[in-house]
């Protein structure tokens, strides 16, 4: 059974296609800039060198019309016609307080997307755009939607309800929602499995550090809490984005460098974050090696990153009472030992010790933490594709 994994951007879509008998790749690629002049498309069949086309992608259709060519492609692809793809899964972003897991697409779910467009202007329409173009080009194959919400629908409504005016909730259902559900999900599970005990039994928190950074507290399998929010600006400070600040600032520096509320949207989404502090990138290599060549703002912005997910973690021990193991993944999880260390060192209250080669490794599962640390740490690389693949599998086979 082959399962097309389609991830819409605004201006950028990226696919993998699996062989679901064996959970392999057979290829997988990513068109950006769409809309531009400058597009680019990449096309990697495993197994086989990969292909770049540049060249003005007018939509997301004519980037998935790219992508079906190259699939059955004599040259390029890796199945010989459009009929061996059995099922479609697609990231949706936003799925509101309508869905708590991944669901078939039909009608209604596509009218209850276009209901969420307004809590994700930016990613929504993108993923409609993404289904539509895949039903004109496969009439008749199921397709699935995986949303990054629908994990963190079992939060509490303690967790979730902003202490403002109630009505704002329930005329515009302004209140956390959370992202990087798939992720949280994936390695969560993963976890049980590496500790070989029930997910039922465990608190975990979940460590999603990349160029966006959430954490979630997952107690006995459910998210009971998340660190980012209405919008995945909430949180922890991130690549370019501010997480939480005192919501004063936004009109004190409105008022005083005469920004409107927009402008003030894209400076705490776009240019703030590590970008903001160091002035040198949104990229974590640069900042840590800017750190090391002596760059003090570079070093402060690290210092903030690592504080913010230090006493998340903590808030999330307390909303659990308790924890049996965190988790690191994402790029910055996975691959920076320094930044896993610092964090750590700040836990050692909880009984919590490191092993310093193993938290040298890289790019496997593996548990860091001492066979003596009372609470374990595990850096699990995370697979969201694989994730939307299985859930796809699973509904299709309902
Ligand atoms: P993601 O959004 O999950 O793709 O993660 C991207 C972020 O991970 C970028 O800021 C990268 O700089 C960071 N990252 C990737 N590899 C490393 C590494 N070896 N050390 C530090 N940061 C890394």
């Amino acid at each position: 059974m082959n399962i097309l994994v389609i991830n819409c951007g605004s201006s950028s879509l990226k696919y993998q296609l699996i062989n679901m008998n064996n959970e392999e790749v057979i290829a997988k690629g990513l068109a950006e800039k769409i809309g531009l002049e400058d597009s680019i498309f990449s096309h990697t069949p495993v197994g086989k060198d990969k292909v770049v086309k540049n060249g003005k992608l007018n939509d997301h259709q004519e980037a998935l019309n790219l992508v079906m060519k190259s699939l059955v492609d004599e040259n390029c692809g890796v199945i010989k016609s459009l009929n061996e793809i059995d099922a479609v899964g697609h990231r949706i972003v936003h799925g509101g307080e309508f869905y708590s897991s991944s669901v078939l697409i039909d009608e209604k779910v596509i009218e209850a997307i276009e209901k969420c467009v307004e809590l994700a202007p930016l990613h929504n329409p993108a993923n409609i755009l993404g289904i539509t173009a895949c039903q004109a080009l496969l009439p008749g194959v199921p397709m699935v939607a995986v949303f990054d919400t629908a994990f963190h629908q079992t939060m509490p409504q303690e967790a979730y309800t902003y202490a403002l005016p109630y009505e704002y909730y329930e005329k515009y259902k302004v209140r956390k929602y959370g992202f990087h559900g798939t992720s949280h999900k994936y390695v969560s599970g993963r976890a049980a499995h590496i500790l070989d005990k029930p997910i039922e039994e465990l608190k975990l928190v979940s460590c999603h550090l990349g160029n966006g950074a959430s954490l979630t507290a997952v107690k006995y399998g459910e998210s009971v809490d998340t660190t980012m929010g209405f919008t995945p600006l909430e949180g922890l400070a991130m690549g370019t984005r501010c997480g939480n600040i005192d919501p004063s600032i936004v009109t004190f520096l409105q008022d005083k460098e005469n920004l409107t509320a927009r402008d003030l949207d894209t400076i705490m989404n776009k240019k703030s974050g590590v970008l903001g502090i160091s002035g040198v990138s949104s990229d974590f290599r640069d900042i840590e090696n800017a750190g090391e060549g002596g760059n003090e703002r570079a070093k402060l912005a690290l210092a903030v990153f690592i504080y913010k997910v230090k006493t998340a973690i903590g808030s999330y021990v307390a909303a659990m009472n308790g924890v049996d193991a965190i988790i690191f993944t994402a790029g910055l999880g996975e691959n920076s030992a320094t930044s896993r260390k610092a964090i750590c060192e700040g836990l050692t209250y909880l009984g919590l010790a490191i092993d310093d080669d193993k938290n040298g490794m890289r790019g496997e599962e593996i548990i860091i933490s001492t066979p003596e640390s009372k609470v374990k740490v595990i850096v699990i690389p995370t697979d969201e594709e694989m994730a939307i693949a299985r859930d796809t599998k699973d509904i299709i086979g309902k």
